[in-house]
């Protein structure tokens, strides 16, 4: 089989519920392009059907399907590059499992990327999720845009398209925790922008909790800026000095006015938020160091159980 214009690769964990619904979507709105493509499936250790669901539609459409099954859950930007070192084809498009990304908008990313983009992100035009993670990703998007040099207008949106270079460029790289959008906008010549639509999940529950949703988002920020680093430095600078105007008053003052003993409250006060300050300043560097950490061990990022691959080249 000659390569495939378009690969579609689409991370899957316990979506057992909702693949049907894909399927039945994803494979029309393809053929409709008139194009050659593949999808890659990766499951990213499903604990339900979803794996022997993906091993039947391998089955059932062999000619453009292949699935990497993961040997547990190693999270969904680690399925993606997985998936990024197994495609073939020259666009490379990226949506999510719950049809939240409307597959019928990747013709719309295909004709942006041949008016000569390397890379094409999306901005959703109602997001259909919960008043807090809406809320809570906009305030986010708002603080990353400020302190890395990567511009997105929305960056939750996993609905991208990316050139073959950038797609080889992303699996060179030898990142543990990333954020592929972020990454891919690094390397990105010439990137671009649509609005999609996006839909309210198909089935299912969403993936992440509040707690991996903050651990995706110090990835976030650790990964591309050291901004908060040198924010911590400069706040420590600024209170040094406050502090020492604080020294130079207490001692006038205990000149002109004598000893004091009052105000211990204020004191606590103070000494209590200073250590909040203190503590929240190591765990932030310890967000670092974790990372530097677990990069430097340089274990497998995922394990592959077994590609399901009919088509003639294979790997
Ligand atoms: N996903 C994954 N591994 C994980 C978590 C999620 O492969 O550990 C997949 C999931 O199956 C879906 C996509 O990543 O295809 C996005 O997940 P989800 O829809 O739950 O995230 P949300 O839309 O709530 O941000
Ligand atoms: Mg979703």
């Amino acid at each position: 089989m000659a390569n495939p214009a378009i690969s579609v690769v689409i991370p899957v964990y316990n979506e057992e519920a909702g693949l049907d619904a894909l399927f039945a979507r994803l494979y029309p709105a393809l053929d409709k392009l008139g194009e050659s493509y593949e999808i890659i499936f990766i499951n990213d250790g499903s604990v339900d059907r979803s794996a022997a669901m993906l091993a039947a539609q391998q089955q059932a459409r062999t000619d453009v399907t292949r699935v990497i099954l993961f040997n547990g859950n190693f999270g969904q930007h680690m399925a993606i590059i997985a998936g990024f070192e197994h495609v073939r084809g020259e666009i490379i498009i990226t949506l999510d499992a719950d049809l939240q990304n409307p597959p019928e908008e990747i013709g719309n990313l295909v004709a942006k990327m041949r008016e000569g983009h390397d890379y094409v992100g999306s901005i959703r035009r109602q997001r259909q999720d919960s008043f807090f993670r809406t809320y809570a990703s906009r305030a986010m998007n708002r603080l990353r845009e400020r302190i890395t040099n990567i511009h997105m207008t929305d960056q939750g949106c996993m609905l991208r398209a990316y050139s073959r270079r950038i797609v080889d460029t992303i699996s060179a790289c030898r990142e543990v925790n990333t954020f592929i959008p972020a990454l891919a906008y690094t390397f990105a010549q010439k990137p671009a922008e649509i609005v999609v639509e996006h839909e309210e999940r198909a089935a299912g529950e969403s993936k992440y909790s509040l707690y991996k949703l903050i651990r995706l988002n110090f990835d976030l920020v650790t990964g591309f800026s050291v901004v908060p680093l040198q924010f911590v430095s400069l706040m420590g600078v600024v209170l040094s000095v406050l502090s020492a105007l604080f020294v130079v008053y207490l001692a006038v003052r205990r000149i002109m006015m004598g000893p004091e003993a009052e105000g211990l409250f204020t004191l606590f006060g103070i000494a209590f938020f200073m250590i909040g300050v203190l503590l929240f300043s190591i765990g932030l560097l310890g967000e670092y160091v974790g990372r530097i950490y677990q990069q430097v061990r340089q274990r497998p990022r995922y394990l592959i159980q077994a590609v399901l691959d009919s088509t003639e080249t294979k790997q």
